[in-house]
């Protein structure tokens, strides 16, 4: 595949752990991703309206602080959590440790998540749904029958060309591929020659220290369970 971007700088840890803002540009109103990104998203939206597809981002940065409280919200019961099915789970009946799986079944580590380097989204399609529509970001939504399966198709065919450095991290989980990680999530993608710079960039040591300082339910069986945490959610193999 030939590469049409730069090199990317590499992110300085408080950008990597989503603590900063200084690598951010506004790609559309509200919606953040990296300054070297939003050329290449743009390029992106223009190849999909070819297609009668209005790509829209859901979600491009999102910072420590606001998955932070997402964390916080979920271990304390104030926001359900649910399994890789959306069934709900009892979180008083679970061990720390596994709470702390099962909420990472669908929300990643504070510091830890790649909306935090401004590599990666969440997109959906405006085109295909009314104007009030509740977006759900369901794997429903992405699958044959539901709104967003013609972007969804669309995508997996520009990536599998090659045409595109943008890919799909979360493809390959849950249904038949790996069950103990991060569910799959069709609509989210990242940039990969920032992404790989960054997951590089972000060791167990950088987490352990920033966890270590955080103010987190549950901090002692993420600590005591980082590594397996490490290699089953934050660098999977894909
Ligand atoms: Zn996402």
């Amino acid at each position: 595949m030939k590469s049409v971007s730069p090199k990317p700088a590499l992110l300085n840890s408080a950008q990597l752990t989503g603590q900063s803002q200084s690598h951010l540009r506004e790609a559309f109103p509200g919606h953040f991703l990296h300054r070297g990104v939003v050329a290449a998203y743009l390029v992106l939206v223009e190849q999909a309206a070819e297609e009668g597809i209005a790509l829209r981002l859901a979600s491009g940065f999102r910072s420590f602080e606001r998955q932070l409280a997402i964390w916080n919200a979920k271990a304390r019961g104030e926001r359900p959590v649910v399994d890789s099915e959306g069934q709900p789970v009892t979180m008083a009946a679970l061990s720390e440790r596994d709470q702390v799986f099962a909420i990472l079944r669908w929300s990643a580590l504070p510091g830890a998540s790649r909306h935090h380097w401004g590599s990666d989204m969440d997109i959906w399609d405006s085109a295909t749904v009314n104007d009030g529509y509740q977006l759900q970001l369901s794997p429903d939504e992405y699958a044959a029958g539901g709104h967003f399966y013609h972007c969804s198709s669309w995508l997996d065919g520009l990536i599998n060309s090659g045409k595109t450095e943008f890919f799909r991290p979360y493809i390959h989980s849950g249904n038949g591929g790996k069950a103990d990680g991060v569910a799959a999530e069709p609509w989210h993608l990242s940039f990969r020659p920032l992404a790989t710079t960054c997951e590089t960039a972000l060791t167990p040591d950088v987490l352990r220290k920033l966890i270590e300082k955080t103010d987190i339910c549950l901090q002692g069986a993420i600590l005591e369970n980082l590594d397996e945490i490490y290699s089953r959610f934050i660098r999977p193999q894909y």
